[in-house]
């Protein structure tokens, strides 16, 4: 009994009716709110998901007693009705109810031609969307609307054997069925859940009475908006079209515009009362509904209705826009409008995207390591990119992993895409503090390098020259060039992420390397650099063959030579972070290089080194045999080639304070922050500290000038972790390295991981990728312990996150959970970290 008064479930909407979005669907719940406000809103009975359900599985509702709440001889339109309008739902279909008896009756009112156009086009969608024929058999021409009609009732028939059905119950219920079946359907499950829908969300269908639209007098349908999609302008947008139904406006040459328009006649001009009584409508729906809608609507014989509304569709761009110009009007708070814009959309305006509605001709996808689009010709080295950068050509540079070599290519590239790699490969770490649009580990591809050809998973073969569009964003490999669209940080942008600095509680600072990252950092607002990766200043051209003597020398005369080159560039280095980054913290992590990164990998490469230091290349290849590590992750790394070969922290630091001393006596008070890379130990530190105490003193004393400086450790392993209570005695700072963390935690390489990380995660072995989505059950509980246990002995130690996770919501969220002082991500992450943290504030 129950069972079935939930089947016969419907309301006919007033303003007293109860139902809401997450029950009847967004569509119902407006047209509620649209009656409210006293709009004429047609007769509409809504019909809620559990109906919907209870249809789809072949129950319910009572038709008769739908149709008792409409006029004897009515005909109706059913819309779908889904809780939001962006996870779509099937076609509307118009003219229910339309069949011979009714056809004849309106022949007399509305004239032959457009009763047999009504009936036509019921026919057509009936036979589309409901009985499944054929969309081929039911494209008759409208020029003669009365034969196209007896051509679709006989195609019908020839296709079904049966008459088209003439019952109004019967149309109605069946329509109701199709549309509630294609709900469940697959490929419908797929696309709503790509938006971001939940695997059960349910469907609502509204049944409305028809206002025609045709007919005698000023009949016509249209609709309206009140932004430009694209931009988010204000502007009166949208069509209308005389003696026409549905959305029919938005496709028809003959439709004019709404407002006033050089380029063609307006319903303002035609019809102004008309057009004066929609903005009326559009004002109230922005002021009382408090977003921008679109509305459908029909003037029959003069009078108009509003058929319905739902939220403008609208670009990146333009979300920002309506909700930073709906603050200012004061018709939303600040606060609603920081918590509409969901913070991953702020990445669409920071880089290229391919444009809106494409045709996307994807021959491979990878991770979306570094978000934005690009095109350009396919090039498989370093050398070529640069070649091809000189005569100003684009690129996209592929390679199946990328090495420091390839930073010369990387720099000159309009994008990177690789076989082989994890969210925190090389590939994607540099792309991200690049802004350069990544995609790594396309396994699907075969590249080869020596033949220089790419060879996707469906065998088509693209050469060298060949063009190609990579989209960062979404992970996917397009073939030739499409329409990007450029980014925009404009005014409301701005705008809105200050209001996010007003109102966030945890500090956004950025990893950036070089000079270009800092200033990248600073037009984003950073509140600082949290990790330099010092081993990054030196994966370019010249400075890479001395890094690499560096690390060869065999003696420490040959290491010290070396050094000495390099500390020159690093004081250099050191002083552009600090000016540019005008007073605010800069954290400089001294090196950590595994060493697979920093010792060429090829034969090429082997013989550049073997120049560059007169040695013979016998030699070389036997030095890179002896120092290659089993595991060079776990190997000779961080503050383990600071402790064996402490020269080399020794020039660093030096490079760090003659910098420092340098702004000091321009005037610039610079406080350095120093940061030991994968500790596990407190006596490394306490090594280390005395070491680099003694180096800032000696610096005091050569330069005049007194300065302080921080040290601090990057908790990376997780003994540093368990071990944090003794580590902190030392550290003025603990920052939580996540990439490492991760790896560790799981015993799992962070370069080759990508080899079977889908088939563990298809497996639900890991619910997600934890290289991608910060783990808070395992590692999270390891920064935890880290947390307390140095907080337990230096109550102010200053915490925060630097792996790739921390400009991610849940590591801000995790973060900010534990009273942490602030995250640090890619410069081009930190105005999405700063919109996260004020979400998570509110
Ligand atoms: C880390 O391990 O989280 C980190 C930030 O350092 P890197 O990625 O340079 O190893
Ligand atoms: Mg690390």
């Amino acid at each position: 009994m129950q069972q079935a008064i939930e089947i016969n479930d419907f309301t006919v909407i007033s303003a007293q009716a109860t139902m809401a979005a997450d029950t009847h669907g967004g569509r119902a719940k407006c047209l509620q709110r649209l009656i409210r406000l006293d709009m004429p809103v047609p007769r509409t009975v809504a019909l809620p998901f559990k109906t919907v359900r209870a249809i789809a599985n072949g129950m319910g509702p009572d038709l008769g007693a739908i149709l008792a709440e409409f006029a004897q001889d009515a005909l109706f339109s059913v819309r779908p009705s889904s809780q939001d309008s962006d996870w779509g739902g099937p076609s509307a279909v118009l003219n229910i109810g339309m069949n011979d008896a009714r056809f004849t009756g309106l022949s007399d009112e509305i004239g032959t031609d457009a009763a047999a156009l009504m009936y036509l086009r019921f026919v057509q969608s009936y036979a589309v969307n409901v009985a499944r024929l054929d969309p081929d058999e039911f494209t008759q021409p409208i020029e003669r609307p009365r034969e196209a009609l007896d051509d679709a009732l006989r195609a019908y028939f020839a296709e079904t054997d049966e008459v088209f059905p003439q019952d109004p119950k019967q149309q109605l219920g069946e329509v109701l069925r199709s549309m509630a079946r294609a709900w469940e359907g697959t490929t419908a499950h797929l696309l709503r859940q790509a938006k971001g829908a939940p695997a059960d969300a349910g469907l609502g269908l509204v049944v409305q009475e028809m206002k025609l639209g045709v007919g005698r007098g000023n009949c016509g349908s249209g609709v309206i908006m009140g932004i430009n999609q694209t931009t988010g302008e204000r502007m009166i947008c949208g069509r209308f079209l005389g003696q026409s139904q549905g959305r029919d406006a938005m496709d028809a040459d003959r439709a004019i515009y709404l407002t006033r328009d050089a380029r063609g006649p307006s319903l303002e001009e035609r019809h102004p009362e008309l057009y004066a009584q929609l903005l009326a409508h559009m004002e109230t729906s922005r002021g009382k509904l408090r977003e921008e809608m679109e509305h459908e609507f029909t003037i029959q014989d003069g009078e108009l209705f509003i058929l319905d509304g739902i939220r403008v569709t609208r670009s990146a761009r333009a979300a920002v826009n309506v909700a930073v110009a709906l603050a200012q009007d004061k018709i939303i708070a600040r606060e609603d409008a920081l918590l509409r814009i969901p913070p991953n959309m702020l990445s669409e305006l920071l880089h290229r995207q391919v444009a809106a509605g494409t045709d996307r001709n994807v021959v491979a996808k990878g991770l979306a390591a570094s978000p934005g689009a690009a095109m350009g010709q396919i090039t498989f080295s370093a050398n070529e990119a640069q070649a091809l950068a000189a005569q100003g050509e684009k690129c996209i540079l592929v390679r199946r992993e990328t090495a420091p070599e390839d930073i010369r290519g990387m720099n000159v590239a309009a994008g990177v895409l690789t076989e082989r790699g994890g969210m925190t490969s090389h590939a994607a770490v540099i792309g991200r503090g690049l802004g350069l649009p990544s995609i790594v580990g396309a396994a699907g591809l075969s590249i080869s390098a020596r033949d220089k050809t790419l060879t996707t998973q469906d065998g088509l073969v693209l050469k060298a020259g060949d063009k190609i569009t990579i989209d960062g964003t979404t992970g996917e490999v397009l073939v030739g060039e499409v329409t990007l669209v450029e980014p925009s940080l404009d005014g409301a942008f701005q705008t809105l992420l200050g209001w996010a600095d007003e109102v966030r509680d945890i500090g956004v600072r950025a990893n950036a390397d070089t000079p270009a990252d800092a200033q990248t950092a600073r037009n984003f607002a950073a509140e600082g650099i949290g990790l330099c990766r010092t081993e990054h200043m030196f994966f370019d051209g010249d400075r890479l063959t001395v890094m690499r003597e560096m690390i060869f020398a065999d003696t420490s005369e040959d290491r010290r030579a070396a050094l000495e080159r390099l500390l020159p560039m690093q004081r250099d280095d050191f002083g552009q972070l600090f000016e540019i980054m005008a007073g605010l913290p800069v954290c400089i992590r001294l090196f950590d290089p595994p060493l697979h990164e920093i010792l060429p990998s090829d034969r090429d490469g082997m013989r550049d080194l073997a120049e560059a230091m007169n040695l013979p290349l016998s030699d070389v290849i036997a030095r890179v045999d002896q120092m290659s590590e089993f595991n060079p992750m776990l190997g000779l790394r961080g503050v383990r080639l600071g402790i064996t070969l402490p020269e080399i922290y020794d020039m660093q630091a030096q490079a760090i304070f003659e910098a420092t001393a340098a702004a000091h006596k321009r005037g610039h008070a610079v406080t350095p922050e120093i940061m030991l890379p994968l500790v596990s130990a407190k006596r490394e530190v306490e090594l280390l500290k005395i070491r680099i105490d003694a180096v800032a003193s000696a610096v005091m004393v050569s330069s005049g000038q007194t300065f302080d400086y921080k040290l601090g450790v990057m908790v990376e392993t997780p003994r540093a972790a368990l071990r944090a209570g003794d580590i902190a005695q030392h550290s003025a700072f603990l920052s939580f390295g996540t990439n490492d963390l991760t790896q560790m935690t799981y015993g799992l390489s962070r370069d080759d991981a990508g080899r079977f990380m889908s088939t563990y995660v298809q497996q639900q072995v890991f619910a997600e990728d934890p290289f991608q989505y910060f783990d808070e059950e395992g590692v999270g509980e390891l920064v935890q312990i880290g947390a307390d246990r140095g907080r337990a002995t230096a109550k102010d130690v200053v915490l925060s996150i630097c792996g790739e996770h921390g400009g991610s919501a849940p590591a801000m969220a995790f973060a900010r959970a534990q009273g942490f002082d602030y995250v640090s991500c890619s410069p081009f992450r930190v105005p999405v970290a700063r919109l996260i943290a004020a979400q998570l504030a509110l």
